[in-house]
């Protein structure tokens, strides 16, 4: 930390910095060219970066970063993009980052539309608006340049969302040439000036599939379904008793199987998501949701012709995201707090599943905030998002890092 924790005022840090020329000057700019991030927001979005197909937009905000002349710059192996800003010296390292992907299929019309200043389109909010402040915010820096004492790594993530189950940030600090050498890690992930994400969602992601023989729905009728072992399974998984505190949910995302209506399917897969805010409540909703998908499988196999073969089913696991916490006093956490009461709005710690995820799980003190403006019909087509008040985002998000980094 720039500061030790004894001496740590995160209200003497803020006003020191509220009152320092160069970061008034990137507040002006934020303000000014609000209009230009407009732009650099939807021409980022127009930009098509389905799961596991980021890399054109990748390159785009590579290319946009370079803009900036930072003293690093690369698209590493996973395919996350690394801008390094370096400060007086290389550490304290801190992390901003964004993600690059989105959850829509590589077919989405990601074509941005625009009414007034709301922009339109899939992926707009998650996570457009914060690729668009991170270029906002290093072109801030550099323009005015503020000097920091640690430096700053900007990162655009690949594979947060879904199946991508956090890939770009598990490399950037497991396996890159940066892991181990990061000290925090901020994520600007959507719109929000109020919400500072400090507990990190733990979840579960099966994908079950059951298979069967198959055949004619009246011919082979009475041989085991895999498709009604499917509902079968769903139908018994909704009426788990998820308790209010801690929070826990469950979904089932995506099915897919059949091939017409007159055909007994020989496959039936579904996607299913399990969260909970603690670790005890989400294995307790595992084993029950394991339970579900074999007394699912049984009782259909108990319906069917005896003559008949039976359903299998496997399950596997396609995503887990661990767990934990930066604790609300942590001086991440207070700086963080402090910053958002500059804009005369009451913070709140919340917990979600994002790329802090893993930093948390490794004790790096880290967070998740929104960059700003409103959204709406997030994960939907017809995401949007108002940039009104985007410019408080990001001179919260500037105070942050700055706070972090320190002024040098
Ligand atoms: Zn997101």
């Amino acid at each position: 930390m720039a500061v030790s924790s004894i001496t740590f005022a995160p209200a003497k840090i803020v006003r020191a910095l509220l009152q320092a020329g160069c970061v008034r000057r990137a507040f002006s700019f934020f303000e000014e060219r609000a209009e230009e991030i407009d732009d650099l927001h939807a021409e980022i979005c127009s930009i098509p970066a389905p799961p596991f197909g980021e890399e054109r937009r990748a390159r785009y905000l590579r290319g946009r970063l370079a803009q900036v002349e930072p003293d690093e710059l690369e698209l590493d192996e996973e395919g996350n993009v690394i801008a390094l800003l370096r400060g007086r010296s290389l550490f304290p390292l801190l992390v901003l980052s964004a993600h690059i992907d989105t959850v829509f299929p590589p077919n989405t019309d990601f074509t941005v539309r625009r009414e007034g200043r709301i922009l339109r389109a899939p992926g707009i909010a998650d996570d457009g608006c914060g690729l668009a402040a991170l270029i906002a915010l290093a072109e801030a820096i550099r323009r005015y340049e503020i000097k920091t004492k640690g430096s700053i790594l900007f990162v655009g993530t690949v594979g947060e969302e879904g199946e991508g189950n956090l890939r770009g940030v598990r490399h950037l600090l497991l396996k890159g040439r940066w892991a181990g050498r990061i000290d925090s890690f901020i994520s600007l992930d959507g719109a929000g000036l109020e919400r500072i994400t400090n507990g990190a969602l733990g979840s579960r992601r099966f994908r079950v599939r059951f298979i069967g023989a198959g055949g004619h729905s009246w011919g082979d009728f009475g041989i085991a379904n895999p498709i009604h072992a499917l509902g079968r399974a769903i139908a018994r998984l909704v009426v788990y008793p998820t308790p209010l505190r801690p929070r826990t949910s469950f979904n089932v995302g995506r099915i897919e199987g059949g091939a017409g209506v007159n055909v007994i399917a020989r496959e039936a897969t579904m996607d299913v998501d399990l969260r909970s805010e603690s670790a005890e409540e989400l294995a307790r909703l595992t084993n029950f949701f394991h339970r579900t998908v074999a007394e699912a499988a049984a009782a259909e196999n108990g319906a069917r012709a005896s003559s008949a073969p039976p359903i299998e089913f496997e399950i596997e696991l396609i995503g887990e995201r661990p767990g934990g916490e930066t604790p609300a006093e942590s001086t991440l956490v207070r700086l963080a707090r402090e910053a958002t009461r500059v804009f005369g709005v009451d913070p709140f710690l919340d917990r979600a599943s994002t790329d802090a995820n893993i930093a948390i799980s490794m004790g790096i003190p880290a967070i998740t905030i929104g960059v700003g403006g409103t959204s709406g019909n997030v994960h939907t087509l017809n995401e949007w998002y108002d940039p009104h008040g985007r410019e408080e985002g990001l001179k919260r998000a500037l105070l942050i890092a700055l706070g972090i980094a320190g002024l040098g």
